[in-house]
């Protein structure tokens, strides 16, 4: 009786000590080495891109090692923070470059206003989707500044966030409809990268252009109005 009871003890004892599922023992499981090495990759890639669009504010990188998939920009502390979750879906620097000069664009907004910015967040909170598709469409300009190719934007996007039903309960406006803005804006402003088109077979793309199909025939209509002819670019 006795000897079970210990037992019983011990292996809650061990429960409380080693918790089966929570994201501190997925956080341990990382090497400090690897995390080095992440955090690197993501402060050079950073730091490239603010010194290719010569941007006047500071902003840092950091990474934290936990499981969420997303990314964000401190409005008051001008750091961006890159979940490891939305690291490890990243395939190549060009989407983590679309990723970073996303935040990076709210970051420059978070300058912006009388007393260094401090009532800048008004405006977001008044106007959130707004500085959404702003800091998309800025985002394909930073890429493209700093060498990376813009449909990264579009693969990462149709990767990574999932479709809300509704476009009014949200602070973001609908993943499709972010897509398709930064398809359009690509079109009009660089449109050599939708010619010469290195994610043409990748499947998020092929996924993009699939689900997008309706849309951008309407946009290729409203195109060939304003007479700019029959391209066909994928
Ligand atoms: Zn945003």
């Amino acid at each position: 009786m006795m000897k079970r009871l210990l037992a019983v003890v011990f292996v809650l004892g061990m429960m409380l000590a080693y918790p089966l599922s929570s994201s501190a023992s997925d956080v341990l499981l990382i090497s400090t080495s690897e995390q080095k090495k992440v955090q690197n990759h993501i402060s050079t890639v950073g730091f490239k891109i603010l010194n290719a669009n010569e941007l006047p504010n500071r902003t840092v990188f950091i990474y934290d090692s936990s499981k969420t998939i997303n990314a964000y920009s401190a409005f008051f502390g001008r750091n961006i923070v890159l979940y490891r979750g939305m690291y490890i879906m990243l395939d190549d620097e060009d989407m983590l470059a679309a990723v970073l000069c996303h935040e990076i664009s709210h970051s420059m907004d978070s300058y912006e206003g009388p007393f260094r910015g401090t009532f800048g967040f008004l405006n977001y909170t008044y106007a959130p989707k707004k500085y959404e598709y702003k800091a998309d469409k800025r985002a394909v300009d930073f890429m493209v500044k700093a060498g990376y190719h813009p449909v990264a934007a579009i693969v990462m996007m149709n990767k990574v966030m999932g479709q809300n039903r509704y476009d009014w309960n949200s602070s973001h406006p609908l993943t499709s409809r972010r897509m398709m803005s930064v398809y359009e804006y690509i079109y009009k402003k660089y449109p050599e990268y939708l010619v010469d088109n290195k994610y043409k077979t990748n499947i998020y793309y092929q996924n993009f252009l699939l689900t997008s199909k309706e849309n951008r025939a309407k946009f290729q209509k409203k195109i060939e109005k304003n007479s700019r002819g029959n391209v066909d670019y994928l």
